[in-house]
């Protein structure tokens, strides 16, 4: 059975950043220059991860994800995802990428255990690819796209965040996607984090405005039944075999929902994403602490979270940690 915290949400869902590090610097998320990597030491081994994972799932949890920063760009990240996938109780295990280094990595990741990978994409335009991740080749993304299908790391989600001015004009040509090629495309609210906080708020568009462009062009949308208890909200094309979710954050609060905890990769249990305060297992973990111990720091996180986040009070504080280390 879940645990539930003080709201009487049961607590079902662990996301994993695996590591702080990644191989792009999306506008968004990133700045471009001077991030300075967390240190080896200051990141979990793999074995704590898989120890915390198994506390957790301990406590009913039976989800779990990895992102990062980018897994991928982790060493040896499937021996990880075979350590997680071996946990009895474990019924989901899925990661979230930004698929640049997929195709080499998705038939080894499937036969360690991994489900599922969501995959980050935000235009398909390979010039624009190019400058709104300022490294990043749109062609590696599309083959580990067709490596994941292979794999059968279905079905695969396409998470793409609507910036205004960078990429709202590529909207159509997404949900457009969901009919040609059944993608599962999910359009996300940019959120007051990370690199280019004043830029976000600019950038801002909502779902209702997103969700009018595609309406527009295709007719009325029918939602999905039964479309899971995650922030997304689920809605079809007619004809179409792919799905259009909507993840909008700040224009529809979804906390009242919310099932999630997050490890950073430095070992930090944060009750919510906008979360100033964090547990450190870390320490606890380093300074031997027993399994009972951990688990009451764990019930001491579901305890702290909050009924809902503030992010339409604005940009967080300088000293907030960026989305590259909470892992979305
Ligand atoms: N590197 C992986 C990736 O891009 O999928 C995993 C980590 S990334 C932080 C996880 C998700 O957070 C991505 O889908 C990314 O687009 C999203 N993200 C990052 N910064 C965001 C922001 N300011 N607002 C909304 N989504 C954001
Ligand atoms: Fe890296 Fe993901 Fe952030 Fe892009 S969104 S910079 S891929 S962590």
């Amino acid at each position: 059975m879940p645990y539930l915290d003080s709201f009487n949400r049961p607590i079902e869902y662990l996301r994993i950043s695996v590591t702080d590090r990644c191989n792009l610097r999306c506008v968004y998320c990133m700045p471009e220059e001077g991030v300075a990597p967390l240190g080896h030491e200051a990141v979990l081994r793999y074995e704590e991860i898989a120890r915390l994972a198994r506390l957790v799932v301990g406590l009913g949890v039976s989800k779990l994800r990895l992102t990062g920063g980018e897994p991928l760009a982790r060493k040896g990240v499937e021996q990880l995802v075979a350590m997680l996938a071996g946990i009895p109780g474990v019924r989901d295990l899925a990661m979230t990428t930004n698929g640049t280094l997929l195709a080499g990595q998705a038939d080894a990741l499937a036969r360690a255990g991994l489900r599922r990978v969501n995959v980050s994409l935000d235009t398909l335009r390979a010039e624009r690819y190019h400058a709104m991740t300022r490294r990043g080749q749109l062609a590696d993304v599309l083959a580990g796209l067709a490596a994941a299908g292979h794999a059968g790391l279905a079905p695969v989600k396409i998470n793409m965040v609507v910036v205004r001015g960078l990429n709202d004009d590529e909207v159509v040509d997404f949900a457009r996607k969901t009919v040609r090629d059944g993608w599962h495309v999910r359009f996300i609210e940019v959120m007051p984090l990370g690199a280019g906080q004043a830029g976000a708020q600019a950038g801002f568009v909502p779902t209702a405005e997103t969700r009018a462009q595609i309406e527009a062009a295709f007719g009325p949308l029918t939602a999905v039944d039964g479309s899971g208890a995650g922030p997304a909200r689920y809605y079809r094309i007619a004809g179409a075999s792919g799905s259009i979710g909507f993840i909008s954050p700040l224009s529809e609060h979804f906390c009242f929902g919310c099932n999630r905890l997050r490890l950073t990769a430095d070992g930090q249990l944060m009750p919510c994403l906008m979360s100033e305060r964090a547990i450190d297992l870390r320490s606890l973990l380093r300074r031997g602490a027993n399994d009972d111990e951990l688990q009451s720091a764990v019930r001491a996180a579901i305890a702290a979270k909050p009924a809902g986040h503030h992010m339409d009070a604005g940009p967080r504080g300088p000293g907030a940690r960026p989305m590259s280390r909470i892992g979305g």
